[in-house]
């Protein structure tokens, strides 16, 4: 790990990033509050709202009905994705000119990382940087920039003064300018875990300062809780590429499990296991994908991309729609010789994005969801068997569903059940 000296990263933020690109292009809605949402409806929720809004009372989430009783001069757009999309490339462009994106986190979200005199020169930077963006993209789409020794730090810096903010969090005023700040305000730091972390003592930022890694890990239960401690302090922390890891399961089918319906049972106690696996190991996954092997050697395979989740409702979901796509496109074989699951695009719950339309394609049930995921796990784990099952209980062929020994994966005690 680097220890930090200096500042090395650059966080780009932009502010209220879909109203602020309405207003742009629209010169007549620039001097009323604006919000956007992704239907056109008084029922449908606000993705997001400009700060004026925002100063009206208006806040994300808010049905447009409730937000226009707030607020009679509210003006509503439609989102326009690819609207959005395309500016959001020029806007990657833009940055390129000054220096390298090193990663685009979302799309209103990149950060570069500096080197050499571009640390020391980092304000200087990011004011030319803000300049090229108003010349070039447009003066009301603004970024909030933050600087810090490692990217954690600028873009919680970033945060720090919005909009059109420009914050350095130099290592060694640390941890001064982050005393002011929630728990919560950091990256990482859910409602849930800032619960835990008060449980544990620490009620605030200097009592999370002053903890140890130890401590940290301690709380967190896992090797997250070291890692929020050093990106806290400042030290690059390299993340163990996730975006390779799978979770999958395949089984050989025999006797009655070899016909297409029951085939499905099958499938589903796979798709099960994965995802218990997945919760385990704190991931959640955004893509599907099964395969077929059919009685000639034939193998049919399809994937399902979704938002980021980890609950076996939406994974049965795909998996049967998937499945049974797969039985007509191979035209409804008699009998299949083998399933295989996979749940892939992995990502840990604080690198997803959710800036995009989540109020609106979240599932307003995904927390309770969550929740009952974790409630289920845990009674089958002090069962030592499978207790709670989503969809039934089924036996397959061969046993243990997870008990398969993976390239490279030792199974554990929880997955015999
Ligand atoms: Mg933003």
């Amino acid at each position: 790990m680097h220890k930090p000296d200096r500042i090395r990263s650059l966080y780009i933020d932009f502010d209220a990033f879909f109203a602020n690109v309405e207003k742009q292009i629209d010169p007549a809605i620039r001097d009323y509050p604006v919000g956007v949402t992704a239907l056109d409806s008084e029922f449908s929720a606000l993705i997001t709202c400009c700060y004026m809004a925002k100063a009206a009372g208006i806040k994300r989430g808010m049905r447009v009905r409730d937000a226009r009783e707030i607020c009679p001069d509210l003006i509503i757009r439609v989102a326009r994705p690819d609207v959005y999309v395309d500016i959001h490339n020029r806007i990657v462009a833009e940055v390129n000119n000054h220096v390298p994106v090193r990663k685009v986190w979302s799309i209103d979200e990149v950060e570069c990382a500096l080197i050499g005199h571009e640390c020391e020169g980092a304000e200087q930077l990011a004011r030319e940087i803000r300049a090229g963006l108003a010349a070039n993209i447009g003066a009301h789409i603004t970024p909030s920039i933050g600087l810090g020794p490692n990217q954690f730090l600028a873009k919680v810096a970033a945060e720090m003064q919005k909009p059109a903010g420009l914050v350095a969090l130099h290592p060694d005023a640390l941890p001064g300018p982050l005393l002011g700040l929630d728990l919560d305000d950091l990256p990482g730091i859910s409602g849930n875990m800032k619960h835990r972390l008060n449980a544990a003592g620490v009620q605030d930022m200097r009592g999370l300062w002053n903890t140890s890694p130890k401590q940290a890990r301690a709380i967190w239960g896992n090797v997250e809780g070291e890692r929020l401690w050093a990106q806290l302090h400042g030290y690059a922390v390299a993340r163990p590429e996730t975006k390779r890891r799978m979770f999958g399961h395949s089984r050989v089918l025999s006797g009655d499990f070899r016909h297409p319906d029951k085939a499905i049972d099958c499938l589903q106690l796979l798709t099960i296991k994965a995802a218990y696996r997945l919760r385990r190991e704190d991931y959640n996954a955004g893509a599907l994908s099964i395969s077929l092997r059919l009685a000639d050697r034939q193998r049919w395979s399809g994937e399902a991309r979704f938002a980021h989740c980890r609950d076996d409702l939406t994974f049965i979901r795909h998996m049967k729609t998937l499945y049974h796509k797969g039985l007509r496109e191979t035209g409804h074989p008699a009998l299949l010789k083998g399933v295989h699951v996979m749940l892939h695009n992995i990502a840990r719950p604080e690198e997803i994005n959710r800036t995009l339309f989540d109020a609106n394609t979240v599932n307003p049930c995904e927390a309770q969801w969550d929740r009952l995921m974790g409630v289920m796990d845990g009674l089958n784990e002090r069962h030592g068997k499978a207790v709670l099952r989503v969809g039934g209980n089924v036996t397959v062929p061969g046993g243990y569903a997870g008990a398969k020994i993976a390239f490279g994966r030792v199974p554990e005690k929880e997955d015999f059940f």
